[in-house]
């Protein structure tokens, strides 16, 4: 696209604030977003918590200001030391409170600053309906980003249900019943995340889907062919306009965010020297924590399944380990050159590797849509939340992966499993996947759902004007 045609002219002085909940799985959609808004013409700022502040330099099409947590001289309820023992809803429902009155005044800030006129908020949707009443006062137009897929968010639409139904909270009983109402899901599938007060957990998702149908939309990063169903029933659900526009990572091959350091380019000559399809890439996001027995199964199950192995073990995720020290005394040293293990790497590359033939995985949705994109099958261990929904359809629907539940997790059956995945033409997988990916690929082409959605998102948007 050429920036001096007449459109592109017409949104010039056209701003997106946006409002990304601040976690790797939510903060990389949204700065995907960000990177298609300006590719339409929009300029975008970022308001961002001072809780895992990025590198505005690496994203430098994009304004950032950082929201405070909280007023001068006050102690900071989100730092290092308060946050290492809370768990994941503790720390959301914390950084919700914390914000809230920052976000507001920063807000007000942007939109009443002059300069460009403001669009609208995008905000990510686990903020709820503190954004719709923010952004209301502020009088600016509120579209949120829900960066998980359709089916696990009807799954906690469903939640006051499930609660009357007795699915809710789960029962040890019944992990194996089906939930006759969310096909086909089973007791064990629920999105659920262990927490002190399970209360909190429910005002969590309540608010998320509360906040949800307060929108002017919603953004989902997903694409039509993958989850037309759950549209149809998050739309009857929400009553706002949606726009499934995924995956957002591959609307243009030159995003902005996509840089590679010298680490990430070591593993990359790694990958080339190996066969096509034979690395097992295993990776479980960025939040999941394990214990370190589970952590060694994974290591002898990597490499007595003989194949090639590009393993992220994060800093602190083994819990009572710093990073490898439990690994056995050797062992990385003996296993050559068969296996590579780093604390985080460039993963829409790895998946893109034509050496990479499996991904075991979390089933995290960003993960989960980047493997489809690239036509990886994969093994998956979901371990809290969405991650269970995704496992399930990547298993039982989409049919392009293979379940290693997480109280299996031992090495013999890790072993056992790998091989199954890494079969050639194990049981039609790989076609099946690369069927998909070829599906996101028609999507995202011209005629395609998800850029028809993106042109309607960007009319709707700019119907907004004030
Ligand atoms: N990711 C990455 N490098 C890594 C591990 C993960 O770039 O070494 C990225 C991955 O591509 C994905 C995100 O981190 O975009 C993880 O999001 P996901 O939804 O899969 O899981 P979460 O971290 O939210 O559990």
């Amino acid at each position: 696209e050429n920036p001096q045609t007449p459109i592109m002219e017409e949104r010039k002085g056209r701003r997106i604030i946006m409002f990304p909940l601040p976690f790797p799985g939510h903060f990389n959609p949204m700065i995907e977003l960000a990177g298609i808004f300006h590719h339409r013409g929009f300029s975008v700022t970022i308001l961002h918590t001072s809780y895992n502040f990025p590198d505005p330099s690496r994203h430098s099409h994009f304004t950032f200001r950082n929201v405070p947590h909280n007023k001068e001289g006050e102690e900071d309820p989100l730092s290092q030391s308060e946050t290492s023992g809370m768990d994941l809803i503790a720390l959301i429902r914390q950084l919700k409170q914390s914000y809230a009155e920052p976000f507001r005044q920063s807000l007000a800030a942007e939109v009443r600053g002059g300069g460009d006129t403001v669009c609208c908020l995008v905000s990510d949707a686990i903020w709820g309906r503190n954004t719709a009443v923010v952004a209301e006062e502020i009088g600016v137009r509120r579209v949120v980003l829900r960066t998980g897929g359709a089916a696990s968010f009807c799954a906690f639409a469903a939640f006051p249900l499930l609660r009357d139904k007795g699915y809710l909270p789960i029962q040890d009983s019944r992990l194996d019943e089906p939930v006759t109402e969310l096909p086909p899901l089973k007791v064990k599938d629920l999105p659920i995340i262990e927490t002190k007060e399970p209360g909190d957990l429910y005002r969590v998702v309540n608010d998320m889907v509360e906040g949800a149908k307060l929108s002017s939309g919603v953004i989902w990063n997903t694409f039509e062919d993958l989850e037309r169903f759950h549209f149809m029933d998050c739309n009857s659900k929400l009553q706002v306009p949606f726009f499934p526009i995924g995956p957002f990572h591959k609307h243009r091959d030159d995003l902005p965010f996509n840089t590679k350091n010298m680490e990430d380019c070591k593993t990359t000559e790694w990958l080339n020297k190996k066969d096509p399809q034979s690395v097992v890439y295993a990776s479980f996001g960025s939040l999941a924590a394990i214990e370190e027995k589970e952590f060694l199964e994974i290591a002898w199950g990597l490499r007595n399944s003989e194949r090639p192995f590009l393993w992220i073990v994060r800093p602190g995720s083994v819990r009572g380990s710093e990073w490898l020290e439990s690994l056995p005394c050797g062992f990385i040293e003996n296993f050559g050159d068969k296996g590579k293990i780093v604390k985080w790497t460039n993963q829409l590359e790895v998946l893109a590797h034509p050496s990479v033939g499996a991904f075991w995985t979390h089933c995290g949705w960003n993960s989960t849509l980047e493997s489809i994109s690239e036509g990886v099958p994969m093994i998956c261990t979901p371990c809290f939340s969405d991650q269970h929904v995704n496992a399930r359809y990547i298993v039982d629907v989409w049919r392009v992966g293979l379940v290693l539940e997480r109280s299996k997790m031992e090495r013999k059956e890790i072993e056992k499993v790998i091989r199954s995945v890494m079969m050639e033409n194990g049981d039609g997988m790989k076609e099946r996947c690369l069927e998909l990916k070829e599906k996101a690929n028609v999507c995202l082409s011209e005629e395609g759902s998800s850029s028809k959605y993106l042109d309607k998102l960007v009319s709707h948007v700019l119907s907004f004007g004030s």
